[in-house]
């Protein structure tokens, strides 16, 4: 890299070994891909991390030229759609030069879609500049609107700075997804009012179930809350219709009649959505995850340092691949006191 921009570097790849389609034993084609840019981030929220967290030296961390040529030989095999996630993707140094670079997929038609799940944090900063690489979408993760609990939910949030960053997305022409993890005692009763806001904002909401992932200060037990639940009560109050729309995410979308607005259900405890996976992920350290609730991976650092071209990565790609499991096994109960893999959210990326 110099001064900040990225140098791509050039790959080889000949016709002979032209990168194949990723299609999984169960005949699912892999046509999305979620990108953790960084494991750091300037939140501690409480179902995602522990307060004293350690993170990972900076030379195990891919450089950004290193994931622009990731991302890209991924596209190469058929990836439609990137998400850039962490951590928090806006506190990576210079992350506007990849997302700059990795506009140009958009332009040539080989990429649908670039978008970046954030806590909002850095939004006021970067929404313009993120409008300007080709981003369109982008999802916010707010649970609360009230200042304190947001304080108490996030540990190191600041709940204007993110209201500040929403308005100047929806400024620059972003379309808003609002994520919100629903969690008993602590939201339960704030879901009516969050749909009520986002929807009169023009933000689409999404209800998120907590998932066993790596080890956290508190009992998962007692946070969590299934959206089944959730759905139930909000059905007594707003007339609920299920739609077909997608995203290219696990969400289920219903339309509220009463607000004109649309709500995702992300439901991986209640309604196993494994079935229709598309997706993969990979850390910032070059870990392929087939499955975000399972912890078998690939290590696709060392072939992507190994050689300048692409011919061992795309292997290593294709191995993997060819071993995604058919599901997770999340469970999440008073027996079961073991997250169900030990990484956190913000390693595999949320
Ligand atoms: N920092 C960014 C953010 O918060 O949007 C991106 C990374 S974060 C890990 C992505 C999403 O995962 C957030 O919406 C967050 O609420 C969610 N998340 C984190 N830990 C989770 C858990 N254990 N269960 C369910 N959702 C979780
Ligand atoms: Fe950071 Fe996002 Fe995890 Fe919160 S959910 S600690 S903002 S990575």
């Amino acid at each position: 890299m110099t001064d900040g921009k990225i140098v791509l570097p050039v790959t080889k790849t000949d016709a002979l070994s032209a990168p194949s389609p990723m299609i999984d034993p169960f005949g699912r084609a892999v046509s999305y891909l979620r990108v953790s840019v960084t494991d750091r981030c300037d939140f501690r929220c409480v179902y995602c991390m522990a307060e004293d967290m350690t993170f990972l030296p900076k030379r195990e961390v891919l450089s950004l030229e290193e994931l622009d040529r990731l991302c890209t030989a991924f596209i190469e095999k058929g990836v439609r759609k990137l998400r850039l996630t962490g951590g928090e993707p806006l506190v990576r140094k210079n992350i506007m030069s990849l997302i700059r670079s990795l506009g140009r997929h958009l332009e040539s038609g080989l990429l649908d879609e670039l978008t970046v799940t954030t806590n909002g944090s850095q939004l006021q900063r970067f929404a313009g500049e993120l409008h300007d690489c080709g981003v369109r979408r982008i999802n916010v993760s707010l649970d609360t609107l009230d200042p304190q609990k947001f304080k108490a939910v996030t540990r190191w949030g600041d709940l204007g700075k993110v209201m500040d960053g929403l308005r100047a997305a929806r400024e620059a022409g972003l379309q808003i997804k609002i994520n919100m993890v629903a969690l008993k005692d602590v939201n339960e009763d704030e879901i009516v009012p969050m749909l009520k806001w986002c929807h009169d904002e023009g933000y689409d909401l999404t209800l998120i179930e907590t998932m066993p992932l790596g080890e956290i200060d508190g009992d998962r037990t007692d946070q969590y809350l299934p959206l089944s639940t959730v759905r139930a009560r909000l059905a007594e109050r707003f007339t609920l219709t299920d739609i077909p729309y997608k995203t290219g995410g696990p969400a289920r979308y219903v339309t509220v009649e009463e607000t004109g607005g649309r709500l995702g259900l992300i439901t991986p405890m209640t309604h196993n959505f494994c079935e229709s996976c598309n997706r993969v992920r990979v850390t910032c350290t070059g870990q392929l995850y087939m499955c975000l609730g399972q912890d078998d991976m690939a290590d696709l650092r060392a072939p992507l340092r190994a050689s300048e071209g692409n011919d061992l990565l795309n292997k290593a790609i294709d191995e993997a691949i060819g071993r995604k499991p058919k599901g997770h096994d999340f469970v999440i109960d008073r027996t079961t006191n073991q997250p169900a893999v030990s990484r956190h959210m913000s390693v595999t990326g949320g």
